[in-house]
Order: structure tokens, then sequence, then C-alpha cells
């Protein structure tokens, strides 16, 4: 019987599979004691799911596809090496001989005691190993269980069109099973500027977040379908439904080819007035999408991908080799590079002192982390550096609060200018410097920091979280995530103003900009440039080519100074159903 579950919309499309439950999570046990002459027979069933989970991991190793990232293997090495220490073979033995315990018991107490160990490291490597030790233990208890269905890894090509579900993904999971050609998936966990959702809009993987309880109704292998545009997954969809959705699907298809033909157009308003579409990218290749839009530049380039699915960081020459082609794919438009954003739910291994901390989107985050870590971010800085010297690049720099953290950055880049000149490496000498505005206190303060900055371009994604207080990763919190609330409103405008008196370039390149609904607002409020995901660039010129920014101008600045809800979402209706009448 078909039935339906509400999400929240992740990355739009629609996507038709059977389900693969990735779980990550631990499996539930239950305790029981053994009578004497049971003990030598469940450590023989212990050894055995041992040796079978060895088996098996040696398998999907085997297996891998040619052309597979090599951390793919990697982590597949870390996990069989897993299963010959004695951490996890002999001591949960022990404790069935001494304990009369049941194998699936013992290997849970095991394994809460060696993550207790890994929880309380202060090293934020080793503390990630913890999800290892889940993996592998999962992965036994799994066999003792005697759930027998053909278990996948993320680097398993069986996964190839597929709908995923897990309770929740980190971005590096994301980014593998795309490589995997899954077709969709949906989490319990996470809201729509998460970035796992974020990444998902640009890999374009049709996707919902936030379906609740989704555990309790979900089983590997059903068919299901993904409407991420409705948030709706369907689960056991009878034929003529399968046959909408497919219908459905071409139909978005034809929609998208259409919108193709809008790359080449100007991105004009009906009143003349130009708007600069550019393009945010993750990894290096996400340009060739930049470029098949048409974008007039990178107005961000996330460069912790790079860091991310592998046990070190790359050097220098590394990120120079991939900063230099993006740079060179982008023939000649402005390339804007980002510092490491790390933290929250981007951590990668090699940074080994990311630590979360308690509250980790405020704590020790971007460009805290650079600067406490200057080992970390001269290579990086001194890597963007010299991309500069093959076409215009933009350096820019995540979360700044405090004027000290600019001048401490505007230090680093000189002290790293004379280094470079010293080795004999060139750069652009004028290299734009830039901050992010995505802090409260730096839209307050946008004035002061645009007196020492050469662009800012505000990051609706944290400026909103951290203006609302809404974690924008807890899907309790998420309903209050609000781009229309007056404070967000005011945030955005003034530094607009900021930008327009003391003649500082403003780009917007948070999700904000890349939902159409919002985009005359924004021209509206005076944005007159936008960095958004490819998949979203012609979409977003659609509107600005209908918009006329002269006549939005007026709407908005009542919206502005509207305190009635009613009144401020009728004329949010307005400012967007605002299209300009087609000329003649
Ligand atoms: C933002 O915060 O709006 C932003 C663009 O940065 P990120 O989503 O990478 O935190
Ligand atoms: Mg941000």
């Amino acid at each position: 019987m078909t039935f339906c579950l509400q999400g929240i919309c992740a990355a739009k499309g629609i996507a038709i599979g059977r389900l693969y439950v990735f779980d990550r999570g631990q499996v539930e046990v239950s305790e029981y004691t053994l009578d004497f002459p049971e003990v030598d027979r469940e450590v023989e069933r212990l050894r055995f799911a041992v040796e079978s989970a060895r088996a098996e991991l040696a398998e999907v190793r085997r297996q891998i596809p040619i052309g597979t990232p090599s951390e793919i293997a990697g982590f597949l090495d870390a996990h069989l090496l897993m299963l010959e220490d004695t951490a996890l073979t002999r001591a949960p033995e022990e404790l069935i001989r001494e304990r009369r315990w049941n194998a699936e018991w013992a290997l849970k107490v095991q394994r809460d005691a060696l993550v207790s160990v890994f929880e309380e490291m202060d090293d934020a490597y080793l503390r990630t190993r913890k999800d290892d030790v889940d993996h592998v233990v999962a992965r036994i208890q799994r066999i003792l269980l005697r759930q027998t269905r053909p278990h996948h890894d993320v680097g398993d090509s069986g996964l190839a069109g597929t709908i995923v579900f897990a309770h929740d993904l980190t971005p590096a999971d994301t980014v593998l099973l795309r490589q995997q050609g899954i077709s969709g998936f949906i989490t319990e966990m996470g809201g729509p500027t998460s970035h796992t959702a974020i990444l998902a809009r640009s890999l374009r993987i049709p996707s919902l977040v936030g379906v609740h309880q989704a555990r309790l109704y979900l089983r590997d292998d059903d068919l299901v379908v993904v409407d991420a545009r409705a948030g709706v997954v369907l689960v056991d969809p009878d034929e003529p439904l399968v046959r909408y959705y497919q219908r459905r699907r071409r139909e978005i298809e034809r929609h998208r080819a259409a919108r193709r033909k809008l790359a080449g157009m100007p991105a004009r308003t009906s009143d003349g007035v130009d708007i600069v579409l550019q393009a945010n990218i993750e990894l290096p290749g996400d340009v060739q999408a930049a470029r098949r839009v048409n974008a007039a530049g990178v107005g961000l380039y996330r460069t912790e991908y790079l860091f991310m699915n592998r046990e070190s960081l790359p050097d220098e020459e590394e990120q120079y080799e991939a900063y230099a082609a993006v740079v060179r794919a982008m023939r000649g438009a402005p390339v804007t590079i980002r510092t490491l954003d790390l933290g929250v739910d981007k951590d990668v291994a090699g940074a080994r002192r990311a630590s979360p901390g308690p509250n980790p989107a405020l704590g020790l985050r971007a460009i805290r982390l650079c600067l406490r870590e200057p080992a970390l971010f001269r290579p990086q800085l001194r890597a963007i550096l010299r991309a500069s010297a093959l076409g215009p690049v933009r350096l820019l720099v995540p979360m700044l609060s405090s004027l000290s953290e600019m001048h401490q950055v505007l230090q680093l880049v000189a002290e790293c200018r004379r280094n470079l000149e010293h080795d004999g490496l060139a750069f652009d000498p004028q290299i734009p410097v830039g901050a992010m505005i995505e802090v409260p206190a730096a839209a307050v303060c946008a004035d002061l920091f645009a007196r020492r900055l050469a662009f800012l371009s505000i990051g609706t994604n944290d400026l909103i979280q951290y203006t609302l207080a809404i974690d924008r990763i807890d899907d309790e919190v998420n309903y209050l995530y609000d781009p229309l609330h007056p404070a967000v409103l005011r945030l955005i405008h003034g530094t607009l103003e900021v930008g327009a008196r003391m003649g500082v370039p403003v780009a917007m390149c948070g999700e904000m900009a890349a939902n159409p609904r919002y985009t005359r607002l924004l021209l509206g409020l005076g944005l007159r440039e936008f960095s958004v995901p490819p998949n979203a660039l012609l979409e977003v010129k659609q509107i600005i080519t209908t918009s006329d920014a002269g006549a939005l101008h007026p709407l908005v600045h009542r919206l502005l100074r509207s305190a009635d809800p009613n009144m401020r979402a009728a004329l949010f209706e307005e400012i967007h159903g605002a299209a300009a009448p087609h000329p003649g």
C-alpha cells in the first residue's frame, strides 16, 4: 500500500528508485546471561562473526571500481586493521567468558568503553576515529544478528541508482555517494541550509532532509519516489503513480532545457540595470557547470571541500594546482576564493585541532581556526596569491567578526606576499581581499570593515543562523529560520547601503541569493551581485530579466518599514509577483 512521509526540500527534483538504508548508527542489541556450557560456543560465534566481517570487507575492497578516490580504499583498510585489533576481538571474548554475556552485548560494552576513550581525546582527528569503531562494530553486530542483507559501503558501486536513506549524512558522505551514482537521498536530520543540503543542490541530487522518524517506516529495497519540491517521499507507489512521476521528471528536464537558452543572454533587468551573476563552487570540477550557464565568474569557491575525504591536508602545491585549474578554466572571469571554513559540520581529518567545542557554530571555526593555526593558513594564502598571477582572483575571508581578525588577516597576507617576492614567485599585487558578512557584528559594523577591504559578500546562511540564534543544521528549530525576518532584512539592507555609500562592491553568496522567490526582494534592496550554485543561476536570471528594479525599490522600502505581519506577507507576495510587463 502506498503511503507518504513529509520532509524539507534540500534539492529539487524527482527521484525514483529502490531504497538503500545507509546506517551509520549502532545496531540495537539486547543483553542476556549464558549458561556455563554455552560460553565456548558463544566465543566461537563471535570469532565467526569477526571473520565473516573481515571477509565481507575484503570483498568490498576487492570490488572497488577503477577510478574510485583512493581515500575510499583507505577507509576500508583502516576498518580491516581494526578487525585485527585485540581491543575488538580478544576483549569482547574475555567479557563473554568472565561475565557470561551474549556476544552482541559483550561487543557493545567493549564498543562503549572504546568510544568513551576516543571522546575524551583532545585531538579532533582521533575523536573522529570513534565513527570507525562504530562502523566496524555495527558490521559484526549485523552478522551476529543475522541481518544478512548485502551491506554496501560508500565505496560500493552497487549503490548506483538507489535512493539513500540515512539518519544524517555529512557533506563528505554526500560527495562520495554522488560519485557512486545514487539518484536521491532522504535524511531524518538536517535543514535546508545545512552544508549537506547546499551540496545536494550543487550536485543536483533530489533530496529531502528532516523526514522525522522515517526509520520507523522505511525498509531496505522499498520502492520510493522522492518528490523533493513537494517535500514528500512516496513509499511503495503503484504503477500509475510511478508513470505519473516519470512523466513529471521528463517535464522538469524539458523546462531545464528551455532555460538553458537564457545562458547566452545578459543578466539585465527590464529597466536596464546590469546584474553580476556569478557561481558558487565547491570543487574544481564544478567550474564546468559554472561555465555551461555562462556565470560571470566564481563568486564563492568553498575551498574546504579540497580538504575532505582524505587522511592528510593538501600542501601549498596541491592547493595551488587546484586553484590554478579553476582560474584557468574561468578564462579571465574573476574567481573569488574563500579561505578555509572548517568547523561545525565541515570537519576534516587532517585539521587535528578543529575542536568541535561545546557549541561548534560559536566556536573555533573558519577564520578563527585559521588564525589559531598559521601553519594551516599560510600555505593556503600563498597558494591563493600564486593563483592570482594567472587571472583575476579575489581572496574572501569567512566569518570575520572583529576588526582585529581583519587586521591579522591583512598582516598575514602582507607577510605571504613578501615571502613570495623573496621566493621569486608571481602574484597579483592588487589582489582584492574581502570579507564574508555572515556574523551580525560584521553586518552592523560593515562600514568599519569596508574602510580596509576591497569587497564584501553577504553569507545569508550563517547571517540568518546567528541573527536569529538558530542552528542551521538543527531540524528542531528550523521552522524559525526566516530570511524575511525584519532583523535579517535590516542587516542586509544596511550592508548594501554601506557598500553603495563607500563605493565597495557587495555581493550575496548565501542560499537566499539562489532562491528565485527572493530575487525581486533582493533587487529592490539594492543587491547587484548575486553568487549562486550553477544549477540555480538560470532560474534567478529568468526572474532578473523579467523584473523592473526601479519599480521594486519603493515596494521593498514599504516592506522594510512595515510592522504588521499580515501586511508584510502581502507586500512580499506583491514584490515576488511583480513581473515587469513584456516590452511592447
Ligand atoms: C553563508 O554562510 O551564507 C555561506 C555562503 O557560507 P557557508 O554556507 O559555506 O557557511
Ligand atoms: Mg557561512
